[in-house]
C-alpha cells in the first residue's frame, strides 16, 4: 500500500475551508488555536510512517489522554475495574451528569469526564505521582522524552472546570470516589493538556494496533486482552454521542479530543493521528473525521 500517496491525496483534496465549525471555545486557551491547522500521520512499521501538513506540531491532545490513562489502570487493576466504570456508550455530551444518579455513581464508560475521573481517583490511589508517571508512560510508548503538559491549557482548564468539580464531587457523595478530589482534579486537569503532535500520536497508539507491543523496542507493555478491551472502548465509545456516526463513516476504534485532534487503529496494521481544530456540533474534529474516511475509502480498509 502507498500510504504516502494516499495522504498526499487526502491532504491535495481537503482544506480547512470545506468545514464549517468552530474550534473549542470552552477553554479560553483552546479557543485561541490557529483554525487553519491541519496534519495527519500514519504509522505501519518502525521505519515505515508517513505524514502531512502540520503533522510533527504539538497540539492539546486533550480526551486522547485518557486513552492513556485507561491503559495505565488496566495495567493496575485488570478486570477488577469494571466494578468502578461500565463498558456502554452514553449518547450524552462527554461532561454530563444526568446519568449518574440512576447509575449510583458508576460513569457509563472510561472516556466520558465521569469516567476518566474515576480512573484519575484510582491512578492518585495507587500512583505516588501519577503525572510523572503518567508522562513516563507516553514517553516510553513514543520514544518522545520532550514530551510535556502545557501548564497555560492546565490553569485554563481549572479555572473553568465547574463540571468535572462537579462531576467528581458528585460521584463522591455517591460512594465511587475514594481520594480527595484536589489531587484527582489536578491530575484530570494537567492529563488533558498533553501536548503531542499527530507523529507522537500515531506512534504510541501503534501499542493498540500491536498487541500491545512498542514500536520500536518490541517489549510488551499491555497484555493483549486488556489492548482487546480498550480497541473495543474506541470503537463503541471514542467519539462522545457521536461514536456510531464515526464507525459509519471511518469504520476504526479511535478517540477523539477538543483540541480537534483524532487517533484510530487498524488492528494489526497501522495507526493514523489527523489534526484539524475546527470541531462539528459533537466535538470531533470536522475535518479530522472526513480524512479518515477518505482514509478508509481509498485504502479499501477498516474492521468492517
Ligand atoms: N478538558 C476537557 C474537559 O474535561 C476534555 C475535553 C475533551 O473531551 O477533549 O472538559
Amino acid at each position: 500500500m502507498d500510504y504516502q500517496k494516499i495522504l498526499d491525496s487526502i491532504n491535495e483534496e481537503m482544506s480547512y475551508r470545506d468545514v464549517t465549525g468552530q474550534v473549542a471555545s470552552y477553554i479560553p486557551e483552546l479557543a485561541k488555536v490557529n483554525p487553519k491547522k491541519f496534519g495527519m500521520h500514519l504509522y505501519c512499521g518502525q521505519n515505515q510512517h508517513y505524514g502531512f501538513g502540520d503533522h510533527e506540531e504539538n497540539f492539546s491532545v486533550q480526551s486522547i489522554t485518557k486513552v492513556f490513562t485507561l491503559a495505565m489502570t488496566m495495567k493496575i487493576m485488570g478486570e477488577d475495574l469494571w466494578k468502578r466504570v461500565d463498558v456502554e456508550p452514553s449518547g450524552n455530551p462527554f461532561n454530563s451528569l444526568t446519568q449518574l444518579e440512576q447509575e449510583s455513581g458508576i460513569p457509563r464508560n472510561p472516556f466520558i469526564n465521569a469516567g476518566a475521573l474515576v480512573i484519575s481517583d484510582i491512578l492518585v490511589d495507587h500512583l505516588d505521582d501519577p503525572k510523572a508517571e503518567l508522562l513516563a508512560f507516553v514517553r516510553k510508548i513514543t520514544g518522545d522524552d520532550e514530551i510535556q503538559y502545557d501548564g497555560t491549557i492546565a490553569a485554563s482548564e481549572k479555572s473553568t472546570g465547574y463540571r468535572n468539580i462537579a462531576l467528581v464531587n458528585y460521584m463522591k457523595a455517591l460512594g465511587n470516589i475514594k481520594c480527595d478530589v484536589e489531587p484527582i482534579l489536578d491530575f484530570y486537569f494537567h492529563q488533558c493538556s498533553l501536548a503531542m503532535s499527530c507523529k507522537d500520536l500515531a506512534k504510541a497508539f501503534m501499542i493498540f494496533a500491536n498487541k500491545g507491543n512498542i514500536l520500536e523496542t518490541g517489549e510488551n507493555i499491555l497484555k493483549p486482552e486488556s489492548v482487546k478491551r480498550i480497541n473495543a472502548l474506541m470503537q463503541t465509545c471514542g467519539f462522545y454521542d457521536e461514536a456510531g456516526e464515526f464507525s459509519f463513516e471511518v469504520g476504526l476504534p479511535g478517540k477523539s479530543g477538543v483540541g480537534g485532534g483524532i487517533v484510530a487503529i487498524h488492528p494489526d496494521n497501522y495507526s493514523v493521528a489527523v489534526w484539524s481544530p475546527i470541531l462539528n456540533p459533537k466535538g470531533n474534529s470536522e475535518l479530522g473525521m472526513k480524512a479518515l474516511e477518505r482514509l478508509t475509502t481509498l485504502t479499501g480498509v477498516s474492521v468492517f
